[in-house]
């Protein structure tokens, strides 16, 4: 999980909102589906902010199948003064995490809802009606799991184990960041964040790097850091499309690992 920044609220969501206050999330997706509607605006102005990654486990956010507009906190809520379903300040763009049999990954071709499907489900998905992040109408409400807007940029809190893919705190940096280590490790297990197919992902994206420096470095220390250096600009930074790479935090992890 990496910070995400905030994305701009489409002006036409902002318009539908306004004529439909009190209206349902339900009965906005049923009224502005479709290629050109105003919801394909509003997970396209996610999508963009997040660089084209689930906010939560960082997969390749594929639409329509492979994508959702996710409620941070709770959208069935009722409060008279707020309405959960239709705030943009509530929505982020997440994976299916793993809802969607057989769907294969479009960077690689793997699969990203291998069987058993159950014990891979992920982000979204699994949350139901947790109420695990702040309320938004309730000043003194608190998150419960670490929230992608909120956590910092730097340093990176997370390490990610050679041995399987594990995505794990780096207690330390977390400290030092001034978050709290067990809400980290909260998040992870909630989330399930080291669901096997997402592990299995990450230990491929290692794999391939070390590959690469092996390759590439020849077994020359300097090389290999001068190429460590080089392979963090061009695979941290975002594509012509503004895209960034997929599991772009285990390349960070993986990469500078002291960072
Ligand atoms: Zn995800």
């Amino acid at each position: 999980m990496k910070r995400v920044e905030r994305a701009t609220e489409p002006p036409e969501f902002t318009a539908w909102r306004a004529d439909h206050p009190q209206e349902t999330w339900k009965k906005f997706c049923d009224e502005c589906h479709g290629e050109g509607g105003i919801k394909n605006q509003v997970w396209h102005a996610l999508e963009r902010a997040q660089g084209g990654i689930c906010a939560y486990c960082e997969m390749k956010l594929q639409a329509p199948l492979g994508a959702e507009v996710e409620h941070v906190y709770l959208k069935e809520r009722c409060h008279p003064a707020y309405n959960y379903g239709l705030d943009f300040g509530n929505f982020l763009a997440a994976c299916e995490g793993g809802t969607k049999d057989w769907l294969k990954d479009e960077s690689t071709g793997r699969l990203r809802s291998p069987p058993p499907s159950r014990k891979n489900r992920h982000c979204g998905s699994v949350k139901g009606n947790a109420l695990w992040y702040a309320d938004p109408a309730v000043a003194s409400s608190v998150d419960l799991l670490f929230d992608p807007r909120k956590i910092p940029e730097s340093p990176c809190l997370w390490r990610i184990s050679p041995r399987d893919g594990s995505l794990e705190p780096d207690e330390v940096a977390i400290e030092a960041a001034g978050c709290s280590v067990g809400m980290a490790k909260e998040t992870v297990t909630k989330l399930c964040l080291n669901a096997p197919v997402l592990r299995d992902f990450r230990l491929a994206v290692i794999t391939q790097l070390d590959q690469e420096l092996l390759e590439k470095g020849e077994g020359d220390r300097e090389k290999e850091d001068a190429l460590r250096r080089q392979m963090m600009v061009e695979y941290l930074g975002t594509d012509t499309g503004g895209d960034l790479r997929p599991f772009w935090t285990t390349l960070r992890a993986h990469l500078s690992p002291q960072n």
